[in-house]
């Protein structure tokens, strides 16, 4: 267990409302995806957020992120408010924050060799020169479970778990201090799941990573993390310990999420 001292990520009364407009009513209305959250997570852990789907957890995932500006309330990272931040600090920023999602492979383009469009990020954040970024990321898909001649190779030629792996490559190569896991493993198996969430711990101790874990399964929770919030219909209904949370859940939704994990340890047997 590693020590967690401070804050790396806070979000204070983060809220989103997303207006939809009616062309020819003209009219519009809204609907609140995430009302009023506020949490923190701290240095070196992986922060769980939990809830079904629908109920505002990609949203404040992006919101942190800056990928969706929120309608009220503040992202503090690394002691700084990102609303406020200059341009160059900004992008400074953008660098130390990446998310993986479920599908990471379809953000790649079909056309270009995997390799050359991680390695572009690279180029683009002016971490290194062309030359030098081939072989970090050879060295990076290496890293996690890839091999070198897989760097051109096209997107099609992976299976699930290795875009996956892919995703990962292109998350860590701005090494960044911050990453989103947004439902990472829900479109594997479980035993590919199991591969990929070691994987990503052994990671988060080597690189000292803070992550957010976005899910609605309580297993990856169990293994993953130590603290959590609930989520329930835009509503952060339930934060604290996993353990406690687990044992004596208050929350509905919480109850119901705990119902539906039959096997609670499948996860990390393997
Ligand atoms: P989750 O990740 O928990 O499934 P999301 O954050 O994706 O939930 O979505 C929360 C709610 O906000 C959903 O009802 C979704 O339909 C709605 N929503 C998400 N993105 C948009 C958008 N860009 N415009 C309008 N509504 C959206
Ligand atoms: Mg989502």
């Amino acid at each position: 267990m590693q020590q967690h001292n401070d804050a790396l990520i806070r979000a204070e009364n983060l809220r989103k409302e997303y207006s939809h407009h009616h062309l020819f009513a003209k009219k519009s209305d809204s609907f609140i995806a995430v009302e009023d959250a506020s949490f923190h997570i701290h240095r070196g852990e992986t922060w769980a957020l939990i809830g079904e789907s629908g109920s505002g957890k990609s949203t404040i995932g992006r919101m942190l992120l800056s990928l969706v500006e929120p309608t009220s309330g503040t992202v503090v990272f690394d002691g700084n408010d990102v609303s406020t931040l200059s341009r160059p600090h900004k992008r400074d920023m953008r660098k130390r924050m990446q998310i993986v999602f479920q599908d990471s492979g379809s953000a790649f383009n079909p056309r270009r060799p995997v390799g050359e469009q991680i390695a572009f990020g690279l180029i683009q954040h002016n971490i290194c020169p062309a030359p030098e970024a081939r072989s970090r990321i050879i060295a990076l898909l290496e890293r996690v479970g890839l091999e070198a001649s897989h760097y051109g190779r096209y997107a099609h030629e992976f299976s699930g778990g290795q875009k996956q792996r892919l995703g990962i490559a292109r998350a860590l190569a701005t090494e960044p201090d911050f990453i989103v896991l947004d439902e990472p493993t829900a479109a594997l198996d479980v035993s590919v799941q199991a591969q990929i969430l070691n994987l990503l711990k052994d990671l988060q101790q080597e690189r000292h990573l803070t992550m957010m874990l976005i899910t609605h399964n309580l297993s990856l929770v169990e293994f993953m993390s130590d603290r959590a919030g609930v989520l329930d219909h835009g509503v952060l209904v339930e934060s604290g310990f996993v353990d406690d949370m687990f044992r004596q859940p208050r929350s509905d939704i919480t109850k119901k999420l705990l119902d539906a994990v039959l096997e609670p340890n499948v996860i990390g047997a393997a």
